[in-house]
């Protein structure tokens, strides 16, 4: 018989850990959606404890999403507990997880305790956390570089005091799989008391071994997996939810194990993820890179045309990627346009649907046929990725370049309402000038860590979908834009980080201490 295999999904908290993701409440909620929509079974929505913008954050998910548990993360010290409660409390299912190093290196380091000190800390934690709720999750951080034997002391010891779910990071990514399932198997054949609870690992990618370990532990007696879409997180990042439920699932005939994952979600999730973290998801990326399901070689083509199942071990439609069928023009009506959306899986409301189908209009008068993708992200920029405030505006951008010409630009904005410009200034390129130019208007002091630009769809006009992070008083933030014109699309892009910028400076005075890695 097939065992469940729970997921519990961190992107929330140890994905937005990676460098330059900053997630407002909004946007978590986007991403919260998404997950109850994928069904998994813990949402592990921030720590509470860290900032006030992630109180609110796991308060606002808690109290909206009704199918899976909503997890917070809390140090084992009374005021996190209490801060991460109160954030978690309205859930239909809240779980507190606390977490403290069993590691030597970390106690004698970091901590500067003794192994006795910390055991009564995780036990008073638990007990602690049990005056709240009885779904308490307990983490040995940096487990896996742990003495065993201390590991199975603390785990006997919280499960005693309460704990229901025992984690066993590899916070450092520092294990190989054999190795690490046969500690798996270790704990399961010493812990007296773990029939009373479930065990669960939480892996990282730093030798690009974070979801063969996962699969390791699984295999040895492991019944929950913490993960993240895209694998983000922390420096490599965390095992990939789609990786490992992918493999679990095409798998079957030697995993004899199950998760309650919708897969045809896993695509559309992967998508808004990357968009709203501003981490791209690499080409050739296992399940979810652009290059996942594509046949370069001839023999693979034909193969693929005349059975998929030559060289497909799974279908791009399990994962939610749907092939471009009827592509849209100018003719397209509001009605065919609206039912488009509905069958990509977007709902938008009324005032949504007239903003994105006037910049539909307007794209498909200057561009023959819209496929799919141009529709995604259409969305995603008028809609999706809008959900921040326009306190700055493009009114009018004019450009000037070529081989004869000394590039320019002219520029005239919105600054909070207010028409600013026009200006113009000289540049060594056309986007450097009109940077400059709306550097200008805007009163920024912003630096431009990063700017890429990469097309929609192929053919000469196609769309540009330029991406900039952009950096001020350590604040990160990412901004994206989509034209057919590559220069307004940098300017789109510029203009929305900017208004993130604003945004956050607006919202959360100061961003909290980082929180500790788990
Ligand atoms: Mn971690």
């Amino acid at each position: 018989m097939a065992h469940k295999v729970f997921i519990f999904d961190t992107t929330l908290r140890d994905g937005e850990q990676t460098p330059g993701a900053n997630l407002n409440v909004d946007e978590k909620l986007q991403i919260a959606r998404h997950l109850e929509l994928l069904n998994v079974d813990v949402i592990e929505a921030g720590f509470p404890f860290s900032s006030p913008g992630d109180f609110e954050a796991v308060r606002a998910v808690a109290r909206e999403i009704r199918g899976p548990q909503i997890a917070g993360l809390a140090r084992a010290f009374v005021q996190d507990i209490d801060a991460c409660w109160e954030a978690v409390k309205e859930a239909t299912d809240p779980r507190i997880h606390t977490f403290i190093s069993t590691s030597d290196i970390h106690l004698k380091h970091q901590m500067r305790k003794s192994r006795e000190e910390v055991l009564e800390m995780a036990v008073a934690a638990v007990k602690y956390a049990c005056r709240y709720t009885s779904n308490v999750e307990f983490s040995a951080m940096d487990a896996s570089r742990s003495d065993l034997d201390y590991v199975v002391q603390v785990f006997t010891a919280v499960i005693d005091a309460g704990a229901t779910t025992l984690n066993f990071p590899d916070t450092v990514g520092y294990s190989i799989p054999e190795e690490f399932g046969a500690k798996i198997k270790y704990l399961v054949d010493h812990i007296p008391n773990l029939h009373r609870a479930i065990l669960s690992v939480h892996c990282h990618n730093d030798l690009g071994l974070a979801v063969a370990n996962t699969l390791a532990a699984v295999s040895n007696g492991v019944r929950q997996v913490e993960v993240t879409i895209n694998g983000l997180g922390e420096r490599a990042g965390n095992a990939s939810l789609e990786e490992v439920v992918m493999s679990l699932a095409t798998r079957g005939d030697l995993l004899h194990y199950y998760t309650d994952i919708v897969t045809q979600y896993i695509y559309p999730t992967s998508r808004l993820t990357s968009k709203l973290s501003g981490v791209p998801v690499q080409p050739n990326k296992a399940i979810v890179g652009a290059n996942a399901f594509a046949h370069e070689s001839g023999i693979h083509q034909d193969g693929v045309l005349k059975e998929a199942s030559t060289f497909e071990i799974m279908t791009p439609n399990s994962v939610g990627i749907k092939k471009s069928t009827m592509p849209l023009g100018k003719l397209s009506g509001r009605h065919a346009f609206k039912n488009k959306l509905r069958e990509m899986g977007f709902y938008l409301n009324d005032e949504e649907l007239n903003r994105v189908f006037t910049r539909f209009k307007s794209l498909a008068d200057r561009k023959k046929t819209v496929f799919d993708e141009d529709l995604i992200s259409l969305v995603e920029t008028e809609v999706i990725y809008k959900s921040v405030p326009e306190h700055f505006k493009l009114a009018e951008l004019v450009v000037l370049a070529g081989t004869m010409a000394r590039p320019s630009a002219n520029v005239k904005m919105e600054v909070g309402g207010h028409l600013a410009g026009p200006y113009s200034v000289l540049g060594d390129g056309p986007i450097d000038a009109t940077y400059k130019a709306i550097t200008h208007l805007a009163g920024s002091k912003c630096t431009l860590l990063k700017f890429a630009v990469s097309s929609i769809t192929g053919g000469t006009d196609a769309q540009g979908e330029v991406t900039v992070r952009l950096e001020e008083d350590g604040r990160v933030v990412t901004g994206q834009g989509v034209d057919p014109d590559v220069i307004t699309a940098s300017a789109r892009a510029f203009i929305n980080g900017l208004n993130r910028l604003h945004f956050l400076k607006e919202t959360e005075a100061v961003k909290g201490p980082k929180p500790e890695e788990l």
